[in-house]
């Protein structure tokens, strides 16, 4: 078989993934190096004594872009891996012992939700028509249009809807406040911003689309545990023919004249190709591939990390009930944690909580009577002068505290096994920016909203993927940049 061109594809999380598949089913030959020894990236798992922890992601959303992946190569999806919809999207308790419980079908949760009346449930509706509207105009242009700045979407969406439709003059949190009185519900919906690491105070009110992309599009548990969703892109890519070569880092590219060259591997090997796209992130890539200058990487500020995580992944010998699959311990002030995180930079005393506990869809992921339950505060990436071990320690206590207090009881003397990521175990795994876990932050002042572009300005061969460029960080959003970035592609080298 002839190939078009050949595409380099360097990192293997679902950024890399998108494009590798994208690219072969449009007839490229596709060569793929993960410095790691799984595929997937931070879509991870961790097996532990009878115990098995999704070490990243665990709400799956948007399933028909993933699908699209499978379709274009004449494939079905569920082939390959089941999809099952937790109950409840998410269990939501607060400091003053009130409990929502967030369902796809908002009229049920009239019934179950004591502390919500029927003027917040038309409040809630109401606010996701709003998200609908945002939803489909960010669907035109920066979804399926594929762009990286204004003028694009200026260009797919036209003069008029981008001026009204975006609700431009907004942050999210705005945004909400003009729908809802509720407070918790107000809380609630600004923390949908926890799907791309923001803070609803500074993200554009657009963002409040993603309300609805969940409500519409479902919430997922991937059958058997979220890493079974890397397995079975792996094994598409295998049946697809595309060179897959596992703890294979790339260190250097070689440039010239404004193209990149080649790849040189860790152990030495050089790897030719006519297009190369990276799904490490974009300042990673810049400083550590191609060597440039502070000046260049300067230009790259305004694409500030989005935020970082401390990961607890507890064993516990005993069943918490009262927990759903996806729970949220909110914060007695929620400005103030993201005051924390995202302006002072600093580890947040009383943050939000996110708490999973997959068995309640998956028993196997704990032994018989045990809770699996992974803790994921969000926190600052890391800073010039980073956090110590005993501040990180001090932030597992005071979370630890919050969850016990909040009616985890005993949780602390429970635990039968444990283990913590810090940033900086995600910077070394990854080779993410300072630790960041979604990428770019989403920020109305400092970029609009927007991350990178995917095409280089620099190396006209060279494009980007993943949550450093548009559309930015989730695992749905890395997959669609790797879609995009290889249509742009196929423009420039060939359908
Ligand atoms: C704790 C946690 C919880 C999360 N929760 C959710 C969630 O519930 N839902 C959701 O949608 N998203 C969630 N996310 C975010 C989601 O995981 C990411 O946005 C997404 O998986 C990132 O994909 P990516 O392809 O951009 O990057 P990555 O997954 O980081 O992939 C980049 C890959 O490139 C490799 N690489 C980097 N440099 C090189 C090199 N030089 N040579 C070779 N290989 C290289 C890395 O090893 C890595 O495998 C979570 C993330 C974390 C960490």
């Amino acid at each position: 078989m002839t190939y078009k061109k050949k595409a380099i594809i360097i990192g293997g999380g679902l950024g890399g993934i998108s494009a590798a598949l994208s690219l072969r089913t449009a007839g490229y030959a596709v060569e793929l190096h993960e410095k790691n020894a799984h595929l997937g990236g931070k879509l991870n798992v961790l097996r532990k004594e009878g115990f098995s922890f999704d070490l990243g992601p665990s709400i799956f959303t948007f399933p028909h872009i993933f699908e699209k992946l499978f379709t274009a190569a004449g494939k079905n999806m569920y082939d390959y891996l089941q999809l099952v919809e937790p109950d409840v999207h998410w269990r939501c308790f607060f400091e003053d012992d009130d409990r929502i419980d967030l369902l796809k079908d908002i009229d049920e949760m009239l019934d179950v939700n004591l502390s919500l009346n029927s003027k917040d449930i038309v409040q809630l509706k109401n606010f996701l028509e709003y998200s609908r509207q945002l939803y489909e105009n960010v669907e035109l242009g920066y979804f399926d249009g594929g762009a990286d700045n204004i003028l694009h979407i200026l260009q797919t969406t036209g003069l008029k809807k981008t001026l009204t439709g975006f609700d431009m003059f907004s942050t999210m949190h705005k945004g909400v406040k003009r729908y809802i009185d509720n407070e918790h519900l107000v809380y609630i919906l600004d923390f949908f911003i926890k799907y791309v690491g923001s803070s609803p105070y500074d993200a554009p009110a657009v963002l409040n689309m993603i309300a609805y992309g969940q409500f519409k599009f479902g919430l997922w548990y991937v059958r058997g545990g979220m890493y079974n969703l890397a397995a079975a892109l792996g094994k598409l890519m295998n049946e697809l023919g595309v060179d897959v070569h596992l703890n294979s880092e790339i260190t250097e590219l070689d440039t010239e004249m404004g193209s990149v060259l080649r790849a040189r591997t860790q152990d030495g090997q050089q790897v030719e190709g006519d297009v190369f796209v990276s799904n490490m992130e974009v300042v990673p890539a810049y400083s550590r591939l191609t060597g440039e200058p502070k000046k260049f990487l300067k230009k790259y500020q305004k694409f500030e990390p989005a935020c970082s995580g401390l990961v607890l992944h507890l064993g516990v010998d005993r069943k918490y009930e009262q927990l759903a699959h996806h729970n949220f311990f909110f914060s007695s002030n929620p400005e103030k944690h993201f005051d924390d995180v995202f302006h002072k930079k600093r580890l947040p005393q009383d943050p939000t909580i996110y708490l999973v506990a997959p068995s309640r869809t998956n028993p196997k992921t704990a032994p018989e009577g045990c809770d699996n339950i992974k803790i994921l505060p969000h926190i600052p990436y890391i800073q010039d002068k980073p956090f110590t071990q005993k501040d990180y320690r001090a932030l597992r206590e005071s979370v630890l505290d919050k969850l016990e207090r909040m009616g985890l009881d005993g949780l602390r003397k429970n635990i039968i096994v444990e283990d913590m990521w810090l940033p900086e175990d995600i910077r070394e795994h990854y080779y993410s920016h300072r630790g960041a876990i979604y990428g770019v932050v989403s920020d109305k002042k400092k970029n609009r909203g927007f991350k990178a572009p995917k095409k280089s300005k620099k190396y006209d061969n060279l494009f980007f993927v993943g949550g450093s460029v548009n559309p930015g960080g989730g695992m749905p959003m890395v997959t669609l940049s790797g879609q995009k970035a290889a249509d742009m592609i196929r423009r420039d080298y060939g359908r």
